[in-house]
């Protein structure tokens, strides 16, 4: 049987209550009729298996379920999103793309003996180095390239045991391979991405997407935080090093970015778009938990029940921020000055609760500062247990409304579809 090859457009969607993934499908059933040709990869990291209480089976079985329903014709895959040697066991078996995430790694110095070597090896990463589609060839004193291989080559030896465990597990080509080093503290550069695919290919790892940390904010759940112009130039580039790599380095032709926190970044998905046009460059972008948000809106629409227990989950949220954020400081910015008091909340109707948490950036009610906080808040949704997941059934066609709209006409049409 021949490699399992990830196709050119993909996109990660999140369901975190394993209840949504009919509703996510179909808006990629609407995006293949309009004409893109993108798939879902539902993905869930360990960490949001741990504060659900959820399985990476389910995931799987959900994922199963909702293609076997809507006779989706077109591949699929389920994604083990972040994991490393200590969490990958559990999603062995459902998972047949795995996200090796090496973040915590990089700056862990390299053996210098491995780093002489890598350097020995790897001459062509010094000096004045052409890269077709980038204007201003980079220029890479020794000093620089050695300091990045240290940087980043114990962190690529570690994607390697990763990969060898799950090759060992699952069989070679049996399985679509990421490599994340988005959850860091500085972006890499494109010509540390350059030398950091140089070390993959090194290792033998059939990578196929690849999330580089990129320039600006990525927060949850919101906009785009940076300078666009920037992004779009650097996009550029890293596209460029990732077309030069495969064929440099032998690396597979499916490999691609991977732009991890990529829901709701509505300003960068006109230049990503245009990048990948131009360059004919596949993309792979995880929307996580946008889907989720769509769940409350949904509720919050459907009637007084589910308006309730939306505020409740609000009121919860609100009373537990500390604790709720802290996994996600890097990657929230929310000012409690700006949130409404739970007192308040209680007073709204459906109209004013989706108006605040729904991420229409026209709309003058619009909270980004809500939207962060319940984006985090999930855990207290998994806490209520079975009384979340019957309202979920019972809101079932105001949610799938909301979840579909939101993925097809904010995500999927700007950027595959729109001119
Ligand atoms: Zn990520």
């Amino acid at each position: 049987m021949s490699d399992l090859r990830i196709e050119k457009y993909s996109i990660g969607v999140g369901d975190r209550f394993a209840h949504q993934a009919k509703a996510q499908l179909s808006a990629f059933i609407r995006a293949a009729k309009e004409g893109a040709q993108a798939v879902p990869v539902w993905n869930k990291s360990n960490r949001e298996h741990n504060i659900v209480g959820s399985q990476p089976t389910a995931v799987r079985a959900a994922a199963d379920a909702a293609v076997r329903e809507l006779g989706w014709k077109e591949t699929y895959h389920v994604d083990a999103d972040h994991i490393n040697l200590g969490t990958v066991d559990r999603f062995m078996e459902p998972s047949d793309f795995f996200t090796l995430d090496v973040a915590d790694a990089i700056g862990k110095p390299a053996d210098p003996a491995a780093v002489e070597a890598f350097l020995a090896r790897h001459s062509e990463l010094i000096g004045r180095i052409e890269i077709p589609g980038i204007a201003e060839p980079f220029e890479i004193k020794r000093e620089r390239a050695s300091a990045a291989a240290s940087k980043y080559l114990f962190a690529v030896s570690e994607a390697s045991e990763i990969y060898q465990k799950i090759e060992g597990a699952k069989g070679k080509g049996k399985f679509i391979t990421e490599v994340s080093m988005d959850e860091t503290d500085s972006p890499q550069t494109p010509p540390e991405l350059l030398l950091i695919l140089a070390a993959i290919a090194d290792e033998k790892i059939p990578i196929q997407t690849i999330a580089p940390k990129f320039t600006g904010r990525f927060n949850k759940g919101v906009d785009y935080v940076g300078d666009v112009q920037q992004f779009e130039k650097e996009f550029g580039d890293d596209l460029a090093v990732v077309a030069y790599a495969i064929k440099q380095y032998g690396l597979p032709d499916t490999l691609k970015l991977s732009v991890h926190s990529g829901s709701d970044k509505f300003s960068i998905y006109a230049p990503i778009r245009r990048c990948i046009q131009k360059t004919g460059a596949g993309l792979h972008l995880k929307t996580a938990g946008t889907t989720w948000l769509e769940e409350l809106i949904g509720l919050a629409e459907a009637g007084p029940e589910g308006l309730d227990l939306a505020k409740e989950i609000y009121a919860e949220a609100y009373g537990h921020r500390e604790e709720l954020c802290a996994p996600y400081a890097a990657v929230i910015d929310i000012d409690p000055a700006k949130l409404p008091s739970p007192e308040e909340v209680r007073g709204w109707s459906s109209k004013q609760y989706a108006d605040a948490l729904r991420h229409d950036q026209k709309n003058a009610s619009f909270n980004p500062h809500l939207r962060q906080l319940l984006h985090v808040g999930f855990k207290v949704a998994a806490k209520m247990g079975s009384r979340y997941l019957e309202m979920l059934d019972k809101c079932e066609e105001s949610i799938a409304r909301n979840v579909t709209e939101n993925l097809y006409e904010r995500h999927l049409k700007p950027l595959f579809l729109a001119k």
